[in-house]
């Protein structure tokens, strides 16, 4: 067999190159094709005859195209894009052959009909019942000619998918601005400077480099003392990949957008859906687009006094203090952290010194320690892709390697922006093997430069804990059959309970301080300076939460097709519901929404609000237990990490909680309500 395509053994990257690539997917292919057809031929009647080769051929498939589409996102390379373009193509067409072969489907489905069906681990009877769901959901009982079209349209659809995102990373990547005059970046700390430095360094340039790097375009917006300068970058990066901005025309995803949402209206009807809205929904936890729209709409309500009192609150000291009597988009990000500082005295710099990347890590290997009794020991003998990927062993308590964990940690060219989790290998059990759960975890935090180590803002410890939920939610799990272990088929807008509920532990002073060491002192962050921090919490909560909302109502409404499909103008009907803080009309947010036209996250985008009512009120149960308790962490582990997508989500959070999700505290965690916690 192909060493690319065992799934026992780690992805051996230094030999993926584009050749070796294809030749590994034209056997795993081969290999595939050949499993299915021997399974339709021979009809075999048991779970473990039909099933587990099955599994097998989907995990050779699988073990090479995770690391595949991993490189591909953090190591980009016009060669790598293309090979990676053209085996997802062809990834889709087998998954869509394989989906839609009614033989197979049959050999499934008599199966789930026998007897024997009902004597099955939960684990292997909800494998077999997803499977023939996702058969009906990718156009299994659709008459030949409609199920050659829906199958071109899931083929068109992803590698739509792939131009998007390709599409926003070259927009990204495509405008820098050159500064000679280090008067013009007045206002950004030393750290930041450096970071500019090093980015002009790159690319040959003398002095500074500004770029649409998140930590670059955080850095401007949050602290350029220039006004024309945070101008100039929240237009290029409110631009991007669109009709308008500096590089208006050249990156534009106007056209894409227009086709994917065409395309999954018509493939949503294809198999009898309303809308694409309902098609999402038929694999979540919410019931319909009615129950979701009024769930945004009932937090809009609420978050909207206290986001318009913040908003005024802005503009006020904006006049008052800093001379601007108009307040301008490119100014919030500023004036908001003027304001922060002046009203708790948080000094973002200030406390970005107590965290140095490295203190932080240890800091976050104790945390795990501590709450589910797992080490991370680094790996030297695991082959990588770049000095920045590392890998850890996750040890239990008994001694046993349960996981493994890539991190990915810093932003740099090539990569793509934000932070997520993916799976490299589910665990799997088939009886001859325990193959342990391995993640990729991938952030974007400014790199260090020579004489300064990395140092993390607050926001980005939130998003490493975030990362490390869902890490934790794969790589703790203990179900047996990868297509239902730790996020796989797991309900999509359940999926950030797990992330949610890790982001709180950066609120506890002990847990805070234990990731804290001065980059020059050594020194802990001191009580006063988390004390300042605890209560600027919620500061602004009122506008964050109406921004997640307006992302979310413009996912639904622009599905639902009710507003029409031209993304500016659904967008610019939404934020006339809900919006306090207006982005000037040339804005074109939607041009880069990766989650819903690249990602997992169509006609699901409220799955974060969603999800955030079981994780404020899981995480409760962690505070009512003293916080970082292991009793509470093995019982969380237990009910919801290790149970994947055996049970509803609704049923393990009943488990953990031992009642039903209380929406008040998802209230209380957003300071939206004085009613205090039962
Ligand atoms: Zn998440």
């Amino acid at each position: 067999m192909n060493p690319l395509l065992d799934p026992q053994r780690l992805p051996d990257f230094p030999a993926l190159t584009p050749d070796a690539i294809a030749a590994a997917l034209d056997e795993a292919l081969a290999e595939h094709r050949s499993v299915v057809s021997d399974l339709v031929a021979h009809r075999p009647t048991t779970f473990a005859e039909a099933w587990l080769p099955y599994e097998r051929a989907d995990e050779a498939v699988g073990a090479l195209w995770s690391a595949v589409s991993h490189l591909h996102a953090v190591a980009d390379a016009p060669k790598l894009r293309a090979a990676y373009a053209a085996g997802q193509q062809r990834l889709v067409e087998n998954h869509l052959s394989t989906m839609q072969n009614r033989g197979l489907y049959e050999v499934f489905a008599g199966i789930a009909a026998s007897p024997a069906f009902t004597r099955l681990a939960d684990e292997d009877r909800l494998s077999l019942q997803h499977a023939i769901r996702d058969f009906t959901l990718n156009g299994v009982a659709l008459e030949p000619a409609a199920r050659e079209r829906f199958g071109a349209i899931l083929v068109e659809l992803s590698s739509l998918a792939t131009e998007f995102s390709n599409v926003v990373l070259d927009a990204t990547q495509a405008w820098v601005e050159h500064i000679t005059d280090p008067a013009r970046l007045s206002g950004i700390s030393e750290t930041d400077m450096a970071m500019f430095a090093a980015a002009a360094a790159a690319r040959s340039m003398e002095g500074w480099a500004v770029t649409l790097q998140q930590p670059s375009v955080a850095a401007v917006l949050g602290f350029a003392d220039d006004q024309a300068l945070r101008e100039r970058v929240y237009a290029a990066n409110g631009t991007r990949a669109s009709d308008q901005g500096p590089n208006a025309g050249q990156f534009d995803n106007s056209e894409r957008i227009a086709r994917i949402l065409a395309l999954r209206r018509e493939a949503a009807e294809l198999l009898g859906f309303s809308d694409p809205v309902a098609w999402s929904l038929e694999t979540k936890m919410a019931a319909s687009a009615d129950e979701v729209l009024a769930f945004l709409r009932d937090l809009a309500r609420r978050a909207r006094p206290a986001a318009e009192a913040e908003m005024a609150e802005m503009q006020t000291f904006a006049a008052e203090t800093l001379g601007i009597a108009d307040l301008r988009p490119w100014d919030v990000s500023y004036v908001a952290n003027k304001l922060r500082e002046a009203r708790f005295t948080v000094d973002e710099e200030q406390v970005r010194a107590y965290f140095p990347v490295e203190r932080v890590m240890q800091g976050w290997k104790a945390l795990l320690h501590r709450l589910f009794g797992i080490t991370l020991a680094e790996r030297d003998d695991v082959p990588l892709y770049h000095p920045d990927a590392c890998y850890f062993d996750v040890i239990d308590a008994s001694g046993q390697v349960v996981a493994g964990l890539y991190t990915d940690l810093f932003a740099r060219q090539g990569k793509r922006g934000g932070a997520w989790v993916a799976s490299a290998r589910p665990r799997l059990h088939d009886g001859n093997v325990i193959r342990v759960p391995v993640s990729y975890l991938t952030c974007n935090f400014a790199p260090g430069q020579a004489a300064m180590p990395s140092l993390l803002r607050h926001t980005e410890i939130v998003t490493l804990l975030h990362e490390t939920g869902h890490a934790l939610h794969n790589m703790l799990t203990q179900v047996n059959r990868p297509s239902v272990g730790g996020t796989s088929g797991f309900e999509w807008d359940a999926i950030e309970l797990p992330s949610q509920l890790l982001e709180d532990f950066a609120w506890d002073k002990d847990v805070l301080t234990g990731m804290s060491g001065h980059y020059l002192s050594g020194e802990t962050l001191p009580g006063d300076l988390f004390d300042r921090m605890l209560s600027a919490r919620r500061f602004q909560s009122g506008l964050f939460l109406l921004r997640q909302v307006e992302f979310g109502l413009f996912d639904l409404l622009i599905h639902l097709g009710v507003l029409g499909s031209d993304p500016v103008e659904v967008i610019e009907a939404v934020r006339d519901e809900v919006a306090v803080i207006r982005p000037p009309a040339w804005h074109r947010f939607p041009h880069a929404f990766m989650h819903i036209f690249a990602g997992s996250y169509a006609s699901g985008y409220y799955s974060y609000l969603w999800a955030e009512v079981l994780a404020a009120d899981g995480f409760d149960r962690f505070a009512e237990a003293g916080l970082v308790d292991r009793a509470t962490g093995d019982l969380f582990r237990q009910e919801i990490l290790a149970r994947g997508a055996t049970r509803p989500a609704a049923e393990s959070f009943r488990a953990f909680r031992g009642r039903d999700a209380d929406p008040q505290a998802m209230l209380r965690r957003n300071g939206l309500t004085t009613e205090p916690a039962q």
